[in-house]
């Protein structure tokens, strides 16, 4: 117990961030981070604008917001980025829920969504995924209060079609739908283009992962400008300078060097393919994925021994000790190389357990 911490936070248990090693270097598929660096256009950009750093940052955050507006054909009063978008669900939460106003999310997700919920003294409902790790969006339709999904969803990979999410929005006009769409641009399908038809809907997307930007803490959420001031309220009495000026210049450079990344993009997707088919016929569940990453369940269900024996070979992979999916570890999707080595470790690892059972 510490002696000074606010008792409103004393029983607030933080977020655990996967790890970033800084003693030895790793295969680093722990945290869906991008293996390819930056488009060139970055450096030049990130380099320019230091050279101005004695100005704060726009508050409105425009020229990134315009860059934002041209590419994906919104208008910027559509727009509001912050510092990772994780700083955006947070403004959602804060901004879209309360008392009477739960958050509404799966019980296997996002593990910031309970945190944030907590962390504001929300109510929340955990609705539980089916048996196959699943969104069953009918759970959904008949609850009161503000649902946060994830798009494809984290950790499962999973992803569910724009047109079941619409049928949520159908069926819910006067509550809000906010789509958390980290991983999308891997396979799955946006929501952006159903903003004309729906006030209700809140896209939230990042740079931390189609675009190579994790370091950079950018991220941005979509919707009808009535929902962005409501998030602007909570911008401007938190941070108005959420978005620094390095950060902004390099989010402008990556959006005009789009191909660069859709390549990088198609790369993943086939690795993604590679290392599903070996880690299946190694015995391995693993979910259909749609995202940067896979979850696979460990043939003998030791997901935690799997993680540990992993890193003891130099390997990173992401386990969660949580209920339903302990046996299970999340592994990014990185370079051919990577995903090589990783299932090269892997086989020797049931080879010694093998051998281990035999003896
Ligand atoms: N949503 C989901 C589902 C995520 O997995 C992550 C990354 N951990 C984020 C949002 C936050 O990403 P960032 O703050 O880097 O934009």
């Amino acid at each position: 117990m510490s002696r000074f911490l606010s008792e409103r936070y004393s029983a607030l248990i933080p977020y655990t961030p996967g790890e970033q090693p800084q003693n030895r270097k790793y295969v680093k598929l722990n945290t869906n981070e991008s293996p390819f660096p930056p488009s060139p256009g970055v450096k030049d950009a990130v380099f320019s604008e230091a050279e101005k750093l004695q100005l704060y940052s726009d508050p409105e955050s425009r020229l990134i917001r315009q860059a934002l507006a041209e590419h994906y054909g919104l208008q910027i009063e559509q727009l509001i980025v912050g510092n990772g978008s994780d700083e955006i669900l947070n403004f959602a939460f804060m901004a879209f829920c309360d008392d009477n106003t739960p958050a509404i999310f799966p019980d296997i997700s996002y593990g910031f969504y309970p945190v944030y919920a907590e962390m504001n003294r929300l109510p929340y409902i955990e609705v539980p995924l089916t048996n196959d790790l699943d969104i069953c969006i009918e759970d959904y339709k008949t609850l009161h209060g503000t649902v946060f999904l994830a798009n494809p969803n984290a950790p499962t990979g999973r992803a569910k079609s724009a047109s079941e999410l619409e049928e949520l929005l159908k069926a819910r006009p006067d509550s809000i739908l906010v789509v958390d769409e980290a991983y999308v641009d891997f396979g799955a399908e946006s929501m952006l283009s159903l903003l004309p038809k729906y006030d209700n809907l809140l896209v939230i997307q990042t740079f931390s992962k189609f675009r190579s930007l994790a370091g950079a803490r950018l991220g941005y959420a979509a919707g009808n400008p009535e929902l962005i001031r409501d998030l602007n309220i909570l911008k401007y009495s938190t941070n108005p300078y959420n978005v620094n000026r390095m950060t902004s210049a390099a989010g402008i450079a990556a959006l005009r060097e789009n191909e660069y990344y859709r390549k990088n993009a198609q790369l993943i997707v086939e690795n993604r393919e590679y290392t599903e088919r070996e880690l299946s016929s190694l015995g391995f569940h693993v979910l259909p994925s749609k995202s940067n990453f896979l979850f696979a369940q460990v043939p003998d269900h030791d997901g935690k021994g799997l993680y540990l024996k992993l890193k003891e070979h130099g390997v990173l992979v992401r386990h969660f000790d949580k209920k339903r999916i302990s046996d299970y570890v999340r592994i990014t999707i990185g370079t051919r190389e990577q995903m090589e080595i990783l299932i090269r470790e892997i086989q020797n690892i049931l080879e010694v357990n093998d051998n281990e059972q035999k003896s």
